[in-house]
């Protein structure tokens, strides 16, 4: 079991408010209250995701609307230069930008094909940019998820599929070897179970092809998954027995509830652990296999939990790391966890925010995600809705 408590020294908190909204007027701040607490009610939130849908369907003009509320909040812009004022922004706190090209649900050669361009595009913005730490993206954003499900059972393919898993290489080959080529480093999201198996794989070629001084491309562990700790150590082994740098983000699991009804639709076992506490405990054990592994581990730790950004912090005191150590990073998205990104970085920490873009209506799936996490869970109102709230008082303007 991880240490309940990495040291009784710990190096960051999280509480101080002014810091994490610093960068935000009163008008904003009374502006994203009023977002929260419209989000923060379970049934605005239902009801807002039905209109929007059915107005979207229908041609009705809301994207102003929604440009206005939830896309400001959440998003940096339709395009990469929309997106230059957040970059700067956040650049002012020495925060970083992950620049995240969004659109989902797009599944045909000619949208993989336009995808893996502007990915492309968002790797040479990084290459020139002091802000920019990485970039990322999406594999079933360059592939068809039907195809790599396919081919992670091992089921036959036709010859069709032979030549569209043959470009599909070939994208994901054109895009780590321009950030090689470029030193920038770039994250490969982790996705559903069905289809990660294939993921690991292909990232992992690329990994042996591109990490040998530096680790430029990085897999992302769900630790959320019984079997993700031991696959993360199987994976260093193998990086060390092939000559090569691991590149690690470290994520909990963004899909459980699909994980979890798709196992017991299909009768097979659940990958995900019983309890967000085992959950808790194999993410805080990765943290320190990988502190006790740096020398040839890069990570990035993708969360929102306050212990674990805690627990990282600590143990690198402990073990005599430098806050600012390149192969350490945190990383929250941007519009929430505002507290642990300032003052992480305030501290002397690497942060980044990852700004999601894109087309408004293409994005609208990721924005509806956002306004349901930050819904009331049993009656209790949600941190970030809190965190405003109280933040609001300290300055003494109310909260509307
Ligand atoms: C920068 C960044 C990048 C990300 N990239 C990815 C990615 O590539 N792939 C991906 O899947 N997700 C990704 N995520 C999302 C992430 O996996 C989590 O869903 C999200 O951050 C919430 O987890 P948390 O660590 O922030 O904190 P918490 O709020 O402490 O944890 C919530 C998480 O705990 C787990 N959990 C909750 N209840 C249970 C339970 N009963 N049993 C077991 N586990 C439970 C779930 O994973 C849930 O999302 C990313 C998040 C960030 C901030």
């Amino acid at each position: 079991m991880a240490e309940s408590s990495p040291t009784n020294q710990i190096p960051v908190f999280f509480e101080d408010t002014s810091v994490a909204f610093a960068s935000k007027s009163d008008a904003k701040l009374r502006k994203t209250y009023w977002l929260f607490s419209l989000m923060n009610q379970a049934r605005v939130v239902n009801l807002g995701t039905f209109f929007i849908k059915l107005a979207l369907k229908l041609n009705l003009p809301i994207k102003n609307l929604i440009r206005v509320t939830i896309f400001e909040q959440f998003c940096g812009g339709e395009t990469i230069s929309e997106c230059n004022q957040t970059i700067a922004e956040l650049g002012n706190s020495r925060i970083g930008t992950i620049l995240d090209y969004s659109v989902e649900g797009e599944d045909d050669e000619s949208s993989f094909d336009a995808t893996a361009a502007e990915i492309l595009k968002t790797i040479e913005k990084a290459a020139g940019s002091k802000t920019i730490p990485f970039s990322v993206f999406k594999v079933t954003g360059i592939a068809s998820a039907d195809l790599l499900e396919k081919i992670q059972r091992k089921d036959p393919l036709t010859d069709q599929e032979e030549a569209a898993y043959v470009k599909v290489q070939q994208r994901l080959q054109n895009l780590c070897s321009r950030a090689h080529e470029m030193n920038v480093r770039i994250f490969v999201d982790a996705e559903e179970s069905w289809i990660q198996g294939i993921i690991d794989d292909l990232t992992y070629q690329m990994m042996q092809k591109f990490n040998r001084e530096k680790a430029i491309v990085y897999n992302t562990y769900q630790l959320y998954r019984h079997e993700t700790l031991e696959a993360l150590k199987s994976a260093y082994l193998t990086a060390r027995q092939k000559g090569y740098l691991l590149g690690g983000k470290l994520v909990r699991g963004a899909y459980m509830e699909k994980e979890r009804l798709r196992a017991r639709e299909n009768e097979y076992f659940n990958p995900i652990h019983a309890s967000k506490q085992a959950t808790d405990e194999d993410y805080n054990l990765a943290i320190d296999f990988c502190l006790e592994h740096i020398e040839y581990i890069a990570i990035c730790l993708g969360t929102h939990n306050e212990y674990s950004s805690q627990y990282c912090a600590a143990k690198m005191k402990k073990l005599g790391i430098e806050k600012n150590d390149n192969r350490i990073w945190f990383a929250q998205l941007l519009g929430m966890s505002d507290n642990i990104s300032f003052n992480l970085s305030k501290a002397g920490y690497n942060v980044a925010k990852y700004v999601p873009y894109g087309p408004i209506d293409a994005v609208l799936p990721y924005l509806i995600r956002r306004a349901e996490e930050n819904t009331s869970i049993a009656g209790q109102s949600s941190r970030e809705y809190l965190l405003v709230k109280s933040e609001l008082k300290r300055r003494g303007i109310g909260s509307l």
